[in-house]
């Protein structure tokens, strides 16, 4: 898939080689040049001693989650129900016990987003109207041309009275506005 730029967002989440639902994940570990990223809403905590959560992918289809981490419990902490779960070439685990799922070993390997994933492909979708309308670069707000932006997502802002009347839907959604960014210029190989 070719990357977007910083001034074409063209990421497509329905794109099943970089985004695959469970049952779609590649049978061979990626090479150097290839990732692909699971996108998971967190539904339940299971945790008894070790952090276990329950989520569903984008078919709906629920699996477990289970941090092995070095610091399950400080990696546990960005858990939270209805957030997006992003596991980074994940590749499925059977548990001892009989379920299917994710064994999280790596902490560098998952993030979680603040939004749901009907929000995250919201986000996602406004920000390709945006691109197609040539208003990527314009003031998030006013549409006004802007050459400053948010530090964190790069979301451009032309005054500060347009960035601070954003900030209370712009909190949650620049986390997922930055993943996002960073996955349009991504080649996923
Ligand atoms: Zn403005
Ligand atoms: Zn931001």
């Amino acid at each position: 898939m070719a990357a977007g730029s910083r001034k074409k967002f063209a990421l497509d989440l329905n794109d099943i080689i970089a985004f695959p639902d469970a049952a779609h994940m590649p049978v061979f570990p990626p090479t150097e040049r290839e990732s692909w990223i699971l996108l998971m809403e967190i539904t339940a905590n299971e945790s008894i001693t070790r952090p276990v959560y329950a989520v569903r992918d984008t078919t709906r289809t629920q699996f477990v989650v289970a941090l092995y981490t070095p610091n399950p419990q400080r990696d546990a902490r960005q858990f939270e129900i209805g957030h997006t779960l992003c596991i980074t070439s994940a590749r499925p685990h059977q548990f001892l016990d009989g379920q299917t799922g994710f064994r999280i070993e790596d902490s560098s390997s998952i993030q979680v987003l603040p939004v749901s994933l009907a929000r995250l492909w919201e986000i996602n979708a406004g920000l390709r109207a945006r691109s197609d309308g040539g208003d990527l670069l314009k003031c998030n707000v006013c549409d006004s041309p802007s050459s400053m932006g948010c530090g964190a997502c790069k979301s451009r802002y032309c005054s500060r009275e347009c960035q601070r009347s954003d900030w209370p839907q712009h909190k949650r959604a620049c986390v997922a506005l930055k993943a996002l960014h960073r996955w349009n210029r991504t080649d996923w190989g």
